[in-house]
């Protein structure tokens, strides 16, 4: 019999999981028992792929500098790809505000629900913790992203996962210096990094075997803790605004795939179906990240030299997703506590969305510390931030799971255009966890 595919391995696992969390719900007991049994599979799922970002970023940015064996082309990727990121957020961004005042979902709200939502989120843990947090993040300087791009310790930065860009400062730098002291030196660093390379991809198709199981206690872990529904379906008006933009997203980029890559839409979004389900279930473009790294190179044919470059700073600084929701939900609260908006407001928005999804950590939650920024730029009275954000709180994981969808889709689509622009797509090399297990078992 002919193996299902993993997208619908997991598909099934997801619809199981929500099923089995809304059955759940029904019985007293049901959360204690999903927190206790079931969502740990989830949690070490989610940690079995956050372990190896770190080794996989590494080993692949080396292997894909030195592979170039010349530094002009990676200067000519980087230009591209960070071009091609802020583009594409600001299509995002603006997308989401046309769609917002277009819609109006603020208008219709009835004080009574301000009220209900203000009551119940306004002082949640969950609110209150996210403007501690971005009231940190907004003491920095304007150079302040710069200055954290560099690790002053290589170890030390290899061994948080937070610290990304700083192990991607310091890969590109170790590859651009083996460039520099010529092949036959840097070949043993290059072979070790060869090699580390395809161990961890080989470790990225072990933890996929036990995608279907995982995907279905992180579903039915979403589920018992989701929101009180009635709360859910007061927003379904603005949640569905943000829907509906993401789902532009999906278009834009299959309109991109298909006119510059020449590539089936259809089938590039079925090729990364697997990377894109795993973010809505983990609501989170880092932990995804090596999934998308493995579907993006050996499905679609990403030349590493492109891809390992692109895909770990697009799950950093690219989400437009994120930015598209940012944008919606300021909006969305302007309207609702009747709060003014300008045109110039609303540039402001385009402005600060872009520079937040930038700064937005790929952790779930991450795009709503960064609303709290967005909307003080527009001058939001500070007394009403916590109002703000509890009205838009009790939706905001399912959104978070839609929006990192568009952003790992986001960055797979930009990898595509510049791997086409330098001549670096090819074809579609698959790799299965088993392809040696003859000669080890
Ligand atoms: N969860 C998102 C991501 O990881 C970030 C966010 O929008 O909260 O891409």
């Amino acid at each position: 019999m002919r193996k299902l595919e993993l997208h619908w391995q997991i598909l099934i696992g997801m619809l199981l999981g929500i099923l089995f969390g809304f059955l759940m719900t029904q019985v007293t007991w049901g959360k204690d028992f999903v927190g206790d049994w079931i969502q740990p599979f989830g949690t070490i799922f989610v940690k079995l792929l956050k372990l190896i970002a770190i080794p996989l970023i590494l080993a692949s940015l080396i292997k894909g500098i030195s592979d170039l064996k010349d530094i002009s082309k990676f200067r000519n990727i980087g230009v591209r790809t960070i071009l091609i990121y802020i583009t594409t957020t600001v299509v995002a961004i603006t997308i989401g505000l046309v769609l917002v005042n277009i819609m109006q979902p603020g208008e219709g709200i009835s004080e009574e629900t301000i009220t209900k939502l203000t009551d119940t989120y306004a002082s949640d843990s969950g609110v209150t913790s996210k403007m501690e947090e971005a009231s940190r993040q907004k003491g920095a300087g304007p150079l302040k992203f710069l200055e954290d791009m560099v690790p002053d310790n290589a170890l030390a930065a290899m061994t948080d996962n937070s610290l990304m860009l700083q192990v991607i400062f310091f890969a590109i730098f170790l590859g651009i210096s083996m460039l520099l002291i010529g092949e036959k030196d840097a070949e043993p660093l290059k072979k070790f990094f060869d090699s580390l390379n395809d161990v961890v991809l080989k470790m990225v198709d072990l933890i996929m075997l036990t995608a279907p199981y995982a995907v279905f206690a992180l579903l039915a872990g979403v589920v018992v803790s989701s929101s009180d529904p009635e709360l859910l379906l007061a927003l379904l008006k603005y949640a569905g605004v943000v829907v509906l933009g993401l789902a532009l997203m999906i278009l834009f980029y299959s309109l991109i795939v298909s006119s510059f890559t020449r590539y089936n839409p259809l089938t590039f979004l079925s090729k990364m179906s697997p990377a894109q389900l795993l973010a809505f279930s983990t609501s989170s473009s880092a932990a995804t990240l090596p999934v998308t790294m493995e579907r993006v190179e050996e499905h679609i044919g990403v030349d590493k030299e492109v891809s390992s470059f692109v895909l770990p700073v697009g799950a950093t600084i690219n989400m437009d997703g994120t930015s598209l929701y940012q944008g919606v939900a300021a909006v969305f609260i302007a309207q609702a506590l009747a709060f003014d908006l300008t045109l110039a407001n609303q540039l402001t928005i385009v402005l600060t969305a872009l520079l937040a999804s930038i700064g937005s950590a790929a952790v779930p939650g991450a795009g709503m510390v960064m609303l709290v920024i967005v909307l003080e730029s527009i001058g939001f009275p500070q007394d009403k931030l916590a109002i703000g954000l509890a009205l838009i709180f009790a939706v905001d994981r399912p959104l978070d799971m839609c929006r990192t969808v568009v952003n790992v889709t986001g960055d797979a689509t930009v990898a595509m255009m510049v791997a086409k622009s330098v001549g670096k797509l090819g074809k579609p090399k698959v790799k299965n966890w088993d392809d040696h297990y003859e000669e080890v078992k």
